[in-house]
């Protein structure tokens, strides 16, 4: 086999062989690919032709911040951020922080490859069921392909140094640039001056004097900066997201181990009381009128629906998940509307049923009476 070229096209790298007397070209992209924007590499930025970066945005302090410093420093910002079902950010406040700063915003879902890097993460959990470094890894890689996709330069976020227990430290920083295939192009405007020079500083892209020397869990230097670039709304920092809490955690691990049928189960699980009913049966009960209609929302067409049939009597929606549930589970979920609900000491109720696919398959069951212990078993 014999090279036949290699022309300059970095950082992507293009390479031509003869190989059975045929010529093959073998293109091995690594942060951008020329032939995508038609903007070679070493084009030189101009007003016409800014530098292109994608942010990552939440809406919290730290990213509006970061996203606002690259912006200031003449750069086209397209802000990216992730639908994290179970929430650490609020996406209307991503996007209003998006138009606040003028930049591009564009929304990215997770979905259930997400799921799996939960079940089994490569760099384990944090407190609770959070794997943050893989959680990264997984967003910045995403990222990093709409970055590619776009031609833009480079990925910033608002991270801090040493903010964060678990992926926020130096080592974890650099593992999850590494293992996003970001090396060099993944900038962190508000400590970027306690880390390496990255490839944009490098090239005089980014001018590394305008960029922050923060870190630490303290929050007075970036309300600071705040004040001074006078950014008034944004989301408090949160503790994580809901695979930081135990309870949650729980559920989740719950989801994981008997199995889902899509995405949007998992979604479903921030909402009602969990009972393990057996290896194929579960039943969510609604603690509030919201709570009820996001388990209706949520449903997969097998769950069934129950409630009081005397629709006289309040209490509680329940989702049953699983098929085709015997009597003697339906009166078991039966038990846990009468339970929790305010006539949890009366004789034994009427509840109906009715599968989420048709309506008219409804039926009505007795509830059975559960005593504390039973349900102290069955509880997630
Ligand atoms: S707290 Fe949740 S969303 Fe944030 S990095 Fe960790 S796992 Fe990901």
């Amino acid at each position: 086999m014999q090279a036949l070229f290699e022309p300059k096209l970095t950082p992507g790298v293009s390479l031509g062989f003869l190989e059975n007397n045929r010529l093959v070209l073998r293109l091995k992209i690594i942060y951008y690919c020329d032939a995508m924007t038609n903007q070679p590499h070493s084009q030189q930025p101009s007003e016409k032709n800014p530098v292109k970066a994608v942010g990552l945005i939440s809406g919290g302090l730290d990213s509006t911040l970061a996203a606002k410093v690259v912006k200031d420093l003449g750069v086209d910002v397209h802000g990216v951020y992730f639908a994290m079902p179970w929430g650490c950010c609020d996406k209307a406040m991503a996007q209003a922080a998006a138009d606040r700063i003028g930049i591009k915003f564009i929304v990215l879902q997770l979905d259930e490859h997400y799921l799996e890097i939960v079940r089994n993460p490569k760099h384990g959990y944090g407190t609770a069921m959070n794997p943050c470094i893989d959680c990264r890894i997984h967003m910045f890689t995403r990222a990093a392909q709409y970055m590619k996709h776009i031609g833009a330069e480079f990925l910033f976020t608002g991270e801090v140094l040493g903010q964060r227990p678990m992926s926020q430290q130096r080592h974890s920083m650099k593992r999850i640039e590494k293992e996003s295939g970001l090396e060099g192009r993944l900038l962190r405007p508000l400590c970027a001056q306690l880390l390496p020079p990255t490839i944009p500083e490098q090239e005089g892209l980014i001018d590394r004097n305008k960029l922050l020397n923060m870190s630490g869990r303290s929050r007075r230097p970036q309300i600071q900066l705040a004040n001074d670039l006078t950014i008034t709304e944004y989301n408090q920092p949160a503790g994580g997201c809901l695979l930081t809490d135990r309870n949650f955690a729980s559920r989740m691990r719950d989801t994981l181990n008997y199995g889902y049928r899509n995405f949007r189960e998992t979604i479903a699980l921030q909402w009602g009381r969990h009972f393990r009913i057996n290896d194929k049966f579960k039943a969510i009960v609604g603690r509030d009128q919201r709570e009820n209609d996001a388990l209706l929302r949520y449903a997969h067409c097998d769950d069934h629906v129950m409630i009081f049939a005397d629709k006289a009597k309040a209490g509680p929606t329940l989702l049953l998940k699983g098929e085709a549930p015997s009597d003697d589970i339906l009166s078991t979920t039966a038990g846990l509307i009468q339970q929790f609900s305010k006539y949890k000491d009366d004789a034994p109720l009427e509840i109906e049923c009715w599968p989420v696919s048709d309506r008219n398959q409804k039926r009505t069951i007795i509830a059975r009476k559960l005593d504390a212990s039973e349900i102290g078993k069955m509880y997630i």
